[in-house]
């Protein structure tokens, strides 16, 4: 048995029965081979920065280390980039910025890998993976081929896509092609960039970068100090009715209109209103600087942690009538 602490971000202890690295696909495909037709349990893992391990994992934990990065195509504006699946996200970034590449700087030290990266869609301060990604290259599990997604394909939503549905845990990505832009195309319209830059002023990719560096250290729990896998429940999207609705008894309920018509309201303020922030609750608690996050703060099995996202769940319910969906992948 193989102790997965180290292999998540939450840094809970679960067992597995056994763990293999996947180097390269032929690796992949050999798994397929010898072990798929008994139908084993197994189980994709990149960086564990999305995953909550609530009891021992009864197969194989698959570990993606699968490595590369080319570049396919380039002209004066784009430039369509091929990353294998266990790349770092932010080595991704990094080498997007250092070449002037735009599109994905505001995603900046999200943690995990560029394989985890469409299967939840990552976002963060206004970018989003979906905008800039062409297709995905995935092993189907059960038939042992390779197959292809294009964007709309890849069914793409708020921290969702196919992968998390239909494909879960069936697909396992090894490549995503994004297509990142060469002029400058800055999206500073999330509050806390507007914050810090000037209205006007010329910014490059990089200077981006560390704006959203800056942000999020100062925001967001180290997880090697403090385990986490960052949001653990998705913003609820309200038809604008019941976000009136709500507006009445609750004047400062913060909402953000959707394209669609829908009214996304932050998880962390219904979370703080229902009594959770900075909360302890034994090994485990909501990070004091944002609700939305809960830590292991020493210790913590899976199942507490669980238990107390119930219990968060069960407030804000009571409070508000609203059912907040974990981000998290509860395994
Ligand atoms: C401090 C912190 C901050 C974060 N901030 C953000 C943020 O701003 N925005 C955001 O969107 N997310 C954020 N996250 C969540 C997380 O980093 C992302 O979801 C990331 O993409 C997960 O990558 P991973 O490799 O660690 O995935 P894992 O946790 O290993 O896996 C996540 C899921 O994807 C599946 N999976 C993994 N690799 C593959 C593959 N190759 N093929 C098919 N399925 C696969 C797994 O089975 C699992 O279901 C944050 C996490 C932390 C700890």
């Amino acid at each position: 048995m193989i102790n997965l602490k180290d292999y998540n971000t939450f840094g809970v202890e679960a067992l597995a029965e056994k763990v293999l690295i996947m180097n390269k696909q032929e690796d992949i495909f050999q798994f397929v081979e010898k072990h798929n037709g008994n139908k084993e349990f197994f189980l994709i893992v990149g960086g564990g920065s999305n995953i909550l391990f609530t009891s021992n994992v009864r197969g194989t934990v698959l570990l993606n280390r699968l490595m590369g990065i080319e570049i396919i195509e380039s002209d004066a504006q784009w430039v369509t980039v091929k990353y294998e699946s266990g790349v770092l996200w932010d080595d991704l970034v990094l080498f997007a910025v250092q070449n002037g590449f735009w599109g994905i700087e505001n995603l900046s030290i999200i943690p995990g890998t560029c394989g985890a990266a469409p299967v939840q869609n990552i976002g963060a301060y206004g970018q989003e993976i979906k905008d800039v990604i062409t297709g995905v290259e995935y092993i189907d599990m059960q038939e042992g081929n390779s197959r292809y997604l294009n964007n709309l394909e890849c069914s793409f939503g708020y921290r969702d896509s196919i992968f998390k549905r239909a494909l879960f845990n069936r697909a396992f990505i090894t490549s995503i092609t994004l297509r990142l832009a060469k002029q400058a195309e800055p999206c500073l319209k999330y509050p806390s960039l507007r914050e810090i830059t000037v209205p006007g002023k010329t910014y490059s990719v990089s200077d981006i970068r560390n704006f959203v560096i800056q942000i999020r250290e100062s925001k967001l729990p180290d997880f090697k100090k403090l385990g986490n896998a960052g949001s653990f429940f998705k913003n609820p999207e309200l038809q604008e009715a019941h976000f009136y609705e709500l507006k009445q008894h609750n004047e400062k309920i913060p909402g953000y209109k959707l394209e669609d018509g829908l009214i996304r309201v932050p998880a962390a303020w219904f979370i703080e209103e229902s009594g959770f922030k900075n909360t302890i609750f034994g090994n485990v608690g909501t990070y004091k600087k944002h609700p939305l996050i809960i830590v292991n703060r020493g210790g913590a099995s899976g199942l507490e942690i669980l238990e107390f996202s119930q219990k968060i769940q069960k407030a804000v319910f009571e409070a508000f009538g609203i059912i907040l969906s974990p981000e998290v992948n509860i395994i």
